[in-house]
C-alpha cells in the first residue's frame, strides 16, 4: 500500500488526485514551478516541493526534477494526471528503474498507443473497427495521391506522433494533397519530432464517441460506457456528455464489450479511453488515450465510481472494486470546460481573479483550482475549471447547467462562460443534435471565428 503519492501535475487535475489520496488516507506531495508557488494544489497537498522555473521543460516536464522530488519526499508512486508526462513511455521506464510506481499503464502500452499507426494496427488485430485509410505510414506524395484516389476525397493526413488536436490536415482534392502532404510531414517533424504521417478517409458528419475502459493488468477489464465529445473547437473538446444522446443501450453494449475485450487481451492496467468517430451506425477507431481524460467526471457521475481511487488501487496490485455487472448508468451528466480566454477569438486571458464564487447544490461539481485573489500565470494551459452537472435525465442536466453557470462568478479575467450561455439557447444543443463540425460552423456564423 502506498503511504505517499507525488502528483506530477498542477491545476484542477492535481486537486482531483489530492482529493482521492486524502479519502484513501494517503499522504499527497505537490510539485510546482516558481510561477505556481501560490497555486491551490500547493496549498491543498500535504507537502509541496518546488521543482524549477516557470518553463514546463524545466519543471513539470523535467524528469530528473520529478524523480528527485520523489526521493527527497519519500513518495512511492507518481500520479501523472493528464498532459505533461502522462503519456511519456520513457518517463514510465525511468520511474520504474528508480523503484517507484507509475500510476497508469505500462511503458509498453503507452508506446504502442502513442504511435497512432501502431495503435491502429494493434486495434485492428484486436477486432476493433478503424477508419478506412492507408496501411501504415505514407512516405511520398505519389503514394498519398494514390490513396486519395482509392478512398476518395476528402481525406485527412495525420502525424503518427500527433496529439492534442495538432498535426492533422484535411485534403479535399488532389491539388490540396500536393500542397498539404509535405506541410503535414514538416509539421509532424517540428512539433512531434517525427515526420511520419498516415492518411484516413475524412468523415463529414461523425460524432466523437469515446469509450472509457479500465483494466487490472491481469486480464480483467470493464467498460464504463461512452462520452459524446463532438463539440470541439480546432479538434479540442469544449463540452462533453454521458451517455451519448445518439447511443442506444444495444450499441453501447456492443462497442463497450469490444473495447473491454480488447484491453483485457493485452492485460491493460488502469484507466484508458478508446476514441471513435461514429457515423451512420458504425464506429471507427481513431486513437487510444492511455491516461485519465479531462472529461472523466461525466463518467464518474453516471456510474457513481471514483476513477482516480480505482487507478491507485490497481497500481497497488489490488483488484478493481467493481465488475461489469456492477456498472449501471444512472441519469445524465454534462461537463463544460471553462477557459481563461477572451471571446470571440479565444485569446488567452491570464491575470488576477478579483472574485470567485463556485456554483453548488444538487448534482453540481466544480473542479477548479481558482480562489479569490489568485493570479493565473501566463505560462500554462488556459483551462481554469470544469463544471460538471448530473441530473436524472438530459433535460434536467441541461437545466442544472444553465442554473449553475448563472451562479458562477469569475471576475478579473475573461472566460469562456458566455459561450456556454449562448450554446444553451441553441435548439441543436438542447436536442443533442450535433456532429464534430457543428461548433466550428456555429462559431463562424455567430462569432466570426474561423
Ligand atoms: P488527437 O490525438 O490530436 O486528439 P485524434 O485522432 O483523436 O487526434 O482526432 C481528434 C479530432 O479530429 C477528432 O475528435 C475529430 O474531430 C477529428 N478527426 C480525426 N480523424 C478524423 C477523420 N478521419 N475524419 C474526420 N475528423 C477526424
Amino acid at each position: 500500500m502506498f503511504d505517499k503519492i507525488l502528483i506530477a501535475n498542477r491545476g484542477e487535475i492535481a486537486l482531483r488526485v489530492i482529493r482521492a489520496c486524502r479519502e484513501m488516507g494517503i499522504h499527497s506531495v505537490a510539485v510546482h514551478s516558481t510561477a505556481d508557488s501560490d497555486a491551490m494544489h500547493v496549498r491543498m497537498a500535504d507537502e509541496a516541493i518546488c521543482i524549477g522555473p516557470p518553463a514546463t521543460a524545466e519543471s513539470y516536464l523535467s524528469v530528473p526534477a520529478i524523480i528527485s522530488a520523489c526521493e527527497i519526499t519519500g513518495a512511492q508512486a507518481i500520479h501523472p494526471g493528464y498532459g505533461f508526462l502522462s503519456e511519456n513511455a520513457s518517463f514510465v521506464s525511468i520511474v520504474e528503474d528508480h523503484g517507484l510506481t507509475f500510476i497508469g499503464p505500462t511503458a509498453e502500452h503507452i508506446r504502442i498507443m502513442g504511435d497512432k499507426i501502431t495503435a491502429k494496427d494493434t486495434m485492428l488485430q484486436l477486432g476493433v473497427p478503424c477508419v478506412p485509410g492507408s496501411e501504415g505510414g505514407v512516405d511520398t506524395v505519389e503514394e498519398a495521391l494514390r490513396i486519395g484516389e482509392q478512398f476518395g476525397y476528402p481525406v485527412i493526413i495525420k502525424a503518427t506522433a500527433g496529439g492534442g488536436g495538432k498535426g492533422m490536415k484535411v485534403a479535399r482534392s488532389a491539388q490540396e494533397m500536393r500542397s498539404s502532404f509535405q506541410t503535414a510531414r514538416a509539421e509532424g517533424k517540428s512539433n512531434f519530432g517525427n515526420p511520419e504521417v498516415y492518411i484516413e478517409k475524412y468523415l463529414t458528419t461523425p460524432r466523437h464517441i469515446e469509450i472509457q475502459v479500465f483494466g487490472d493488468g491481469k486480464g480483467n477489464a470493464v467498460h464504463l460506457g461512452e462520452r459524446d465529445c463532438s463539440l470541439q473547437r480546432r479538434h479540442q473538446k469544449v463540452f462533453e456528455e454521458a451517455p451519448g444522446p445518439s447511443i442506444t443501450p444495444e450499441l453501447r453494449a456492443r462497442i463497450g464489450q469490444t473495447c473491454a475485450e480488447a484491453v483485457a487481451r493485452i492485460d491493460y492496467i488502469g484507466a484508458g479511453t478508446i476514441e471513435f468517430l461514429y457515423e451512420n451506425g458504425e464506429f471507427y477507431f481513431i486513437e487510444m488515450n492511455t491516461r485519465l481524460q479531462v472529461e472523466h467526471p461525466v463518467t464518474e457521475a453516471i456510474f457513481g465510481v471514483d476513477l482516480v481511487r480505482e487507478q491507485i488501487r490497481v497500481a497497488e496490485g489490488l483488484p478493481m472494486s467493481f465488475g461489469q455487472d456492477d456498472l449501471e448508468i444512472n441519469g445524465h451528466a454534462i461537463e463544460v470546460r471553462l477557459n481563461a480566454e477572451k471571446l470571440p477569438n479565444f485569446t488567452p486571458s491570464p491575470g488576477r481573479i478579483t472574485q470567485y464564487h463556485a456554483p453548488g447544490g444538487l448534482g453540481v461539481r466544480m473542479d477548479s483550482a481558482l480562489y479569490d485573489g489568485y493570479s493565473i500565470p501566463p505560462y500554462y494551459d488556459s483551462l481554469i475549471g470544469k463544471l460538471i452537472v448530473h441530473g436524472r435525465d438530459r433535460s434536467e442536466a441541461l437545466a442544472r447547467l444553465h442554473r449553475s453557470l448563472g451562479e458562477l462568478i469569475v471576475d478579473g479575467i475573461d472566460t469562456t462562460v458566455p459561450l456556454f450561455d449562448a450554446l444553451l439557447a441553441e435548439p441543436d444543443i438542447l436536442s443533442g443534435n450535433y456532429t464534430i463540425h457543428w461548433l466550428e460552423k456555429w462559431l463562424e456564423a455567430n462569432m466570426g471565428d474561423g
